[in-house]
């Protein structure tokens, strides 16, 4: 079979002449000849299987530059990418889900009412923060305060982590104060922003720190609501009803290959690049999930570095959390067992009760 024209490709390969003409600018598609003197594409029916793809990737709303990368991959290959793209689109809907939902709430009046209605809502916190039994330092960093509860894990050794963690917990200090209900999420994304900025001043002031970079899991309260920030893989969790939740998703190269079903859990925890990050506050760019809970009296939330989870099983997590009544007698239980089982970094713990005052 011959070449075919522009016109008949688009036919058959169900894209408009114009959309094939922008993916040979932006070289997804060439065209198998050109004419000289006219400029017309012609294509070869062996560019359909192609011509398909960048459809259908089209289709499910995924970028030109990212969709120019899974069609050089090998197809076992480009099944991961398009699996990797689909996740990361879920947990963004999740995120905009919940943020849909509070809005409804809040456009409906609900919010109004029930700031009222749980003025009495407060937490009850303990945090500490244990440098394990390996380490030099302690780069984690936290912070729990009426309001703001918070873990940050530093790396980039050379007190870079130390550095970058504080900076994070820094950025959202001030967040530690009466804040609408609304503008929960704006804030707390606009501290990991900042956090962000004042990292890569930092290592302009000091290149030895290049390649600093911090986790950050934090929440921040308002009436009855909780909003959560989270990048990296420091954790939250929900104690409610005597049963434990992982709130947070990590963002680590191990947990994507266990979402795309490449490994189990098992697998995971012996994996040799298992503590390797997708995404931390890293001076370049930071994108953080974001999350809006409705806090209830007697709930129980801890936020840790992954010093504690990667040593203490959810089992025992969760029989501690949910047996030992007062949040200091908690966080210093959990370092212990964390100690007790190897204390290989450090390890930080906030824990916080939601109760009625
Ligand atoms: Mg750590």
């Amino acid at each position: 079979m011959g070449l075919l024209t522009i016109g008949s490709f688009a036919k058959a390969s169900r894209l408009s002449p114009k959309a094939l003409r922008l993916y040979d600018e932006l070289g997804l598609l060439r065209p198998a000849h050109v004419d000289p003197v006219s400029g017309y594409r012609f294509y070869d029916p062996g560019q359909l299987e192609r011509a398909l793809l960048v459809a259908w990737l089209r289709r499910i709303g995924m970028p030109l530059a990212r969709i120019r990368m899974v069609c050089e991959l090998p197809a076992p290959a480009a099944a991961g990418e398009v699996s990797a793209y689909w996740s990361g689109v879920e947990s963004a809907t999740a995120a905009r889900r919940d943020l849909a939902a509070f809005l409804i709430d809040y456009l409906s009046g609900k919010d109004a009412a029930m700031l009222d209605a749980h003025k009495t809502l407060g937490i009850r916190y303990a945090v500490r923060s244990d440098i394990g039994l390996h380490r030099e330092l302690n780069e984690d960093s936290a912070y729990a305060g009426a309001r703001l509860l918070a873990v940050a894990d530093g790396l980039g050794g050379h007190a870079g982590g130390e550095v970058a963690s504080a900076a994070a917990i820094e950025a959202l200090r001030p967040l530690d104060a009466e804040l609408p209900a609304g503008e929960l999420l704006n804030a707390l994304e606009h501290a990991v922003h900042q956090a962000n900025d004042s990292l890569q001043q930092i290592v302009q002031t000091d290149p030895s720190l290049k390649g600093l970079g911090t986790t950050l899991t934090a929440m921040l309260w308002s009436g009855s609501q909780l909003a959560l920030v989270h990048i990296g893989d420091s954790r939250a969790y929900l104690l409610r009803d005597g049963e434990l939740f992982q709130i947070t998703h990590d963002h680590t190269l191990v947990q994507t290959l266990v979402d795309e079903g490449r490994i189990t859990l098992e697998e995971a925890a012996s994996h040799p690049q298992r503590s390797l990050l997708l995404r931390a506050i890293d001076g370049k760019q930071s994108a953080p999930d974001l999350q809006l809970h409705d806090a209830k009296a007697g709930d129980r939330y801890l936020l840790c570095s992954d010093g504690l989870y990667t040593v203490v099983s959810a089992d025992r997590l969760r029989q501690v959390l949910s047996t030992v009544a007062d949040p200091d007698d908690v966080v210093r239980q959990l370092i212990d067992l964390a100690n007790q089982g190897g204390g290989p970094d450090n390890i930080t713990c906030v824990v916080a009760d939601v109760v009625e005052l």
